[in-house]
């Protein structure tokens, strides 16, 4: 893969990370290294901000789970980079097409492998 188009991508990922983490750390704020943690809102004591607060966190909670698996992606994406297996298709070994990963940095399936796995779900 040309390492330009290699470097965009390195970057592309890198601001996507910052951006989701950013997000997380709105509601979740990073404790200790790795984990997140979603904090239960404070609205007020009456009973609809109590539900109000109740929908809120489950809101957030889902969005969390969202965001984290973006992040992981992401984080499994950057250090394919680093150990130069990215862009290489994880079932069948051969290379991803450029395009599909700039469209989507975080593939790691080529679109056949891709195609088999779904149709076979
Ligand atoms: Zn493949």
């Amino acid at each position: 893969m040309d390492p330009k188009t290699l470097k965009k991508i390195e970057e592309n990922l890198l601001a996507e990370k910052k951006r989701l983490e950013n997000q997380l750390s709105q509601f979740a704020p990073k404790e200790g290294s790795e984990a997140y943690e979603v904090q239960f809102p404070q609205i007020g004591d009456k009973d609809d901000e109590n539900a109000a607060e109740v929908d809120t966190y489950s809101t957030n909670l889902a969005l969390e789970r969202t965001l984290r698996n973006s992040l992981r992606d992401i984080e499994a994406a950057l250090r394919r980079m680093k150990e130069g297996t990215y862009g290489i298709c994880k079932y069948c070994g051969k290379e991803i097409d450029q395009k599909r990963l700039v469209a989507r940095p975080v593939s790691s399936a080529c679109i056949d492998c891709k195609k088999r796995l779904t149709q076979e779900a």
